[in-house]
C-alpha cells in the first residue's frame, strides 16, 4: 500500500515513521511512504501556502492552487482516494481505517491555519476525516495516526496476525489487562487465574474485565 501526504513539514514523518513495525514494513516494501512539500508547488518567490480568509476572520486559508497542484502530480502515481484531515471530517474509527486498508493507496492532505480552502475539497472529491474532536495545530499528527491505524491492517506488516484480530475493537476483541513476567512485581502479583492454564476460565475472566473496560465491544459483552 502507498500513502502520498501533502505538507508543509515533510521532515515530520521520517522520524517517526523510520521506527516500529510500520518503519519495518516500509523496509520490506511492504508500505511505501511519501510526503510531498507543499512549498514545491508554489510559484511564487515567497512560496506562500496561505492567504487571508475571505469574509474576514482571524488567521490565514491554505491556498488551493498549491495543494491541487501537488495532488494532481501524485495522482499519476497513487491512484487511491484523496483525504483531508479536518476537525470537522467524519471520525476515524477501526471500521473506517478497515474500510480504507482496502486501498491501494491513500493521499493525505494535511491542513495548517485555519483550514483548507473548500474548493480543494470540491475540486478533488475529497473525502475529510478527523481524529477527533479537538483541534490540533496541524494536520501532520492526525495524518500519522491515520497511516498508522490503516498501515497496521495490511497483511504482514504487523509480525503476528493473531494480534490483529485480538486488537481491542476489532470483532473478536481484547481489552483486557495483559501481563508479562515477573509474576510478582514489588508486591503486586499477576491474577491467580492467568497462571492456570485453565483456557476457559481465562478466557471467562478476560471477558469480564473487558466488559469493565470502556471500550466498544465491551458493551456488547456485557449484554451478551
Ligand atoms: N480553525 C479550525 C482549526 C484548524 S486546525 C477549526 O476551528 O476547526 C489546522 C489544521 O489541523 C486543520 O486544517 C486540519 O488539517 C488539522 N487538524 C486539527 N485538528 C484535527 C483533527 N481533530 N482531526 C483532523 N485534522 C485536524
Amino acid at each position: 500500500m502507498r500513502f502520498d501526504v501533502v505538507t508543509i513539514f515533510p521532515a515530520m514523518f521520517e522520524p517517526v515513521f523510520g521506527q516500529g513495525v510500520i518503519g519495518r514494513a516500509l523496509d520490506r516494501g511492504l508500505l511505501e511512504l511519501r510526503a510531498h512539500d507543499l512549498r514545491e508547488h508554489t510559484h511564487d518567490r515567497h512560496r506562500q501556502v496561505d492567504d487571508m480568509p475571505f469574509g474576514g476572520g482571524p488567521g490565514m486559508v491554505m491556498k488551493p492552487e498549491p495543494v491541487i497542484e501537488c495532488v494532481e502530480a501524485v495522482r499519476r502515481e497513487n491512484a487511491g482516494p484523496v483525504i483531508l484531515m479536518e476537525p470537522w471530517g467524519e471520525r476515524l474509527d477501526q471500521k473506517v481505517a478497515a474500510s480504507l486498508a482496502f486501498e491501494e493507496g491513500l493521499i493525505i492532505v494535511c491542513g495548517r491555519y485555519e483550514g483548507i480552502d473548500d474548493r480543494v475539497r470540491v475540486a478533488l472529491g475529497a473525502r475529510e476525516i478527523s481524529i477527533g474532536d479537538y483541534v490540533l495545530s496541524g494536520g501532520e499528527i492526525p495524518a500519522m495516526v491515520l497511516i498508522d491505524a490503516v498501515a497496521r491492517l495490511i497483511p504482514g506488516v504487523v509480525g503476528d496476525p493473531e494480534s490483529l484480530t485480538q486488537d481491542s475493537f476489532s470483532e473478536e476483541p481484547s481489552g483486557w489487562p495483559q501481563f508479562t513476567r515477573p509474576a510478582e512485581f514489588r508486591g503486586m502479583a499477576v491474577p491467580d487465574v492467568l497462571l492456570s492454564g485453565d483456557h476457559a476460565r481465562i478466557r471467562q475472566w478476560r471477558r469480564q474485565q473487558a466488559a469493565q473496560r470502556n471500550v466498544p465491544h465491551s458493551k456488547e459483552l456485557k449484554k451478551a
